[in-house]
Parts: C-alpha cells; sequence; structure tokens
C-alpha cells in the first residue's frame, strides 16, 4: 500500500477546493484497510474516510490520513423468485452498481441514477431522489470500527434510516468504516412515477407503460439537463437539507406565504423545499465572491474557480440567514463540513 505525503485533495472532491492532506492512502481490500489501521505510525493520527468527494466541503489542510476506500466488486448473493441480494464493495461508483442493476431489470434504486459517489457512502445520508431512497433497498452493511479493528454487519433496523439521515452519520461518523453494502432488489419491480418531473419526462418521451429502464433514462435526462457537472462547476449537490417542520408550523407559513411549496412528511410532518425558500430570498444564480447559488438550483452552492471553503461556509452562512429572517425556518447543511 502506497502512503503518499503532502497531497493536494483538489481532485478529491467534486467542490474542487484546494486543500492539502498530511498523508493520503488508497485501500482496495479489508485487509488492506486493516493492515493499515493497525499499523504503529499510523494509529495516533487523526483519520477521514473519503468515497468520491461529492458530499464534502473542505475548509483547512487535514493535519492527518485521508483513507480512500476503493474496494470493487459487485456480485450476487442469493435470489429468490422475487428478490435479488446483491453485495457491492464500498468504492463501487453507486451510479456503476444503478446500471447493473437496471441492465438485470432488477428494481429499487432506478431512480437513484446518476448520483455521484461510491456505494460505501450511500448508507452515510440514505441517498434520495425522485422518491426513492437508498433504505428502501437497504438489506445490510459490513464494515471496520476504527479503533478496535472489529467487523460487523448493520441489518436495516440497526442503521437509524431517516431522511438523508443514518447513524453512520452521526454517532459512528469517524468511527466505522463501511466496506461492503448489500441491496435486496426486486425481481418483479414496480416503478415509482410519484414525482412531477419523473411522469413529465416519461410523457415526452412517449411512454405509457414504464419499466425500471425507462425511469432509469428519464432520470438520467433530466439530472444532465438540470444539474451542473461537477468536472465543470464544481458543487456537491444540494448544499442543505429540506427542512421538515410541524404542521402547525407549516399552517402558519401557507397562511403568510400561500405559494409556498410543501409535501407530506412522516409523523405528520411538513416538508418545505429549501430551494424554494433560498430562491425566494434572492439568491438563485447569485455570486459571492467565487461561490454562487447555481441559477438552475438555488440549492446547490458552486465553486466559480478557486473558490476556498471558507469562501463557501461564508456564502451557506449568509443564505441561512436570510432564510430564517424571512420564514423563520432553520435550514442546515446536508453536506460534511472538514
Ligand atoms: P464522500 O463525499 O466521499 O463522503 C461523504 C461522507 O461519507 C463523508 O463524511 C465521508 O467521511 C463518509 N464516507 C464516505 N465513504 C465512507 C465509507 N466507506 N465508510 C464510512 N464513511 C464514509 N445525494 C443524494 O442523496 N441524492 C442526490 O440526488 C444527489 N445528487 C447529487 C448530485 C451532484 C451533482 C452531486 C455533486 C452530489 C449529489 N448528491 C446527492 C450528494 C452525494 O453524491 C451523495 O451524498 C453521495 O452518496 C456521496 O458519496 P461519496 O462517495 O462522494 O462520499
Ligand atoms: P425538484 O424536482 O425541483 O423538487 C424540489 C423539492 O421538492 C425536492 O427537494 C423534493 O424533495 C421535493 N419534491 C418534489 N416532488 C415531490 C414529491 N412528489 N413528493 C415529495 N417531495 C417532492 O427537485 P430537484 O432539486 O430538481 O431534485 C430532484 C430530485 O433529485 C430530488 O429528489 C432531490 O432530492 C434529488 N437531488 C438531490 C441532490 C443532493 O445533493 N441531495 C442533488 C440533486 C438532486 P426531496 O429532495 O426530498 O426528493
Amino acid at each position: 500500500m502506497n502512503i503518499v505525503e503532502n497531497t493536494s485533495l483538489k481532485k478529491f472532491n467534486t467542490f474542487g477546493i484546494d486543500v492539502n492532506s498530511r498523508y493520503f492512502a488508497e485501500i482496495v481490500s479489508e485487509e488492506e484497510l486493516i493492515d493499515l489501521l493497525t499499523s504503529k505510525n499510523i494509529k495516533p493520527l487523526s483519520k477521514l474516510i473519503l468515497g468520491g468527494g461529492s458530499n464534502i466541503l473542505f475548509t483547512k489542510d487535514f493535519n492527518g490520513i485521508v483513507i480512500s476506500i476503493n474496494i470493487p466488486g459487485i456480485k450476487i448473493k442469493n435470489e429468490s423468485n422475487e428478490y435479488v441480494m446483491i453485495e457491492a464493495g464500498a468504492g463501487v461508483q453507486w451510479h456503476q452498481l444503478v446500471q447493473y442493476s437496471v441492465e438485470n431489470n432488477f428494481g429499487g434504486i432506478e431512480n437513484l441514477a446518476l448520483i455521484p459517489g461510491t456505494v460505501g457512502a450511500a448508507p452515510m445520508q440514505n441517498i434520495g431522489a425522485y422518491g426513492q431512497e437508498v433504505k428502501d433497498s437497504f438489506h445490510s452493511l459490513k464494515g471496520i470500527f476504527i479503533d478496535t479493528c472489529m467487523e460487523k454487519t448493520f441489518y436495516k433496523d440497526e442503521c437509524e434510516f431517516g431522511y438523508r439521515e443514518s447513524i453512520f452519520k452521526h454517532e459512528l461518523k469517524e468511527k466505522f468504516i463501511i466496506t461492503k453494502v448489500v441491496l435486496k432488489l426486486l425481481k418483479n419491480p414496480h416503478v415509482n412515477i410519484s414525482y412531477n418531473a419523473v411522469a413529465k419526462e416519461l410523457e415526452t418521451l412517449k411512454i405509457n407503460n414504464p419499466g425500471v429502464k425507462d425511469v432509469f433514462n428519464a432520470v438520467c435526462n433530466i439530472r444532465r439537463s438540470k444539474l451542473p457537472d461537477p468536472s465543470v462547476l464544481g458543487n456537491a449537490g444540494s448544499f442543505f437539507k429540506n427542512p421538515v417542520v410541524s404542521n402547525e408550523e407549516f399552517l402558519r407559513l401557507k397562511n403568510k406565504f400561500p405559494e409556498i411549496v410543501s409535501f407530506p412528511a412522516e409523523n405528520e410532518k411538513v416538508k418545505l423545499a429549501a430551494g424554494w425558500l433560498i430562491e425566494k430570498c434572492g439568491w438563485k444564480g447569485k455570486r459571492m465572491g467565487n461561490s454562487g447559488s447555481h441559477q438552475k438550483q438555488s440549492l446547490v452552492l458552486v465553486n466559480y474557480g478557486g473558490a476556498t471553503g471558507g469562501e463557501v461556509l461564508k456564502l451557506a452562512g449568509e443564505i441561512k440567514k436570510s432564510v430564517r429572517e424571512m420564514f423563520g425556518v432553520n435550514i442546515s447543511e446536508e453536506v460534511n463540513i472538514y
């Protein structure tokens, strides 16, 4: 295993922020990971686990070791007439796993097409898009505790999945490294076209009775037309989470802002579209220094080139402040800040 000293992380994060890491190691197997974690020189160092760097904002140099997880492999573990259990290495590109599933007509993750990043990071924030979340198809995952090198399998009910949340993003953050993920996919899938944008795109494509592949294609078309490509314009997708408020709070807001965009959430709460709140505060397409809110999608903060993490964070702070002042609603970051 090759450990590199004093390396730039610019090409390892989709925001394109240029910070340095004191050490950097790429891991391709669980054995290599255990060797690294047990090595006497490495043990005392702070550790930062890295997948595709598509949900990260670096704000300073990292004075420890970045462990880049690149464990490969997709295989069928077992199957029945109804289900197939697929195990994938944490380093597999998420979209590659979606493509594999769609090619085999396995259903459950087709709406999650084109989400950047790795399989290992997907359970971290229970990735979601267009009415599907990874938790809906999740069976279990395997990983290693950083301090003890003990292995553990987490089953779905132990992962504390919520809206863009899990135990791995909170209690186990920087404590547990996910190495493998098992999904339970449907062999006779029903598609989910509950999001208007997907239904409309299928209409445009003149598809009446869509299958998994049709939904996958529709989602890919929408995303390509709407979202900034990080290789062209640095970003980490939605910078903020959609806030979920009580019904009472929602009625107060609806009274004041009748056109507010909202959707029912769990436990009789209401989800507000953070993008709409930000847009109403006048941030859509606005630039502050080298960063800004994207012109087509205000929830996505972008790096126009040369932005520092601090600059992006400052912009995020201003946006949060104006949403709080106008609506009395707190929005919080979805992106992991280091
Ligand atoms: P990284 O950014 O590398 O890491 C994210 C966090 O997970 C970090 O805290 C890291 O330490 C931790 N981590 C990474 N790998 C592991 C591991 N193996 N074990 C333990 N911890 C780990 N997200 C959505 O939910 N839905 C979307 O539709 C969506 N669209 C996006 C579109 C764009 C253009 C971009 C840039 C991002 C989008 N995202 C979306 C956010 C992002 O793609 C996902 O959160 C993705 O799962 C992050 O994967 P990653 O490998 O890049 O993780
Ligand atoms: P959109 O279609 O313009 O919708 C705006 C918001 O309304 C979304 O955030 C979505 O919530 C919500 N919404 C729309 N239709 C809904 C429905 N039928 N039921 C419940 N909620 C609904 O959103 P967009 O920004 O273009 O994104 C499209 C999808 O891709 C969304 O699911 C979004 O989460 C996902 N996406 C995520 C990221 C990221 O980095 N996290 C980046 C790009 C796109 P949800 O966000 O809860 O779905």
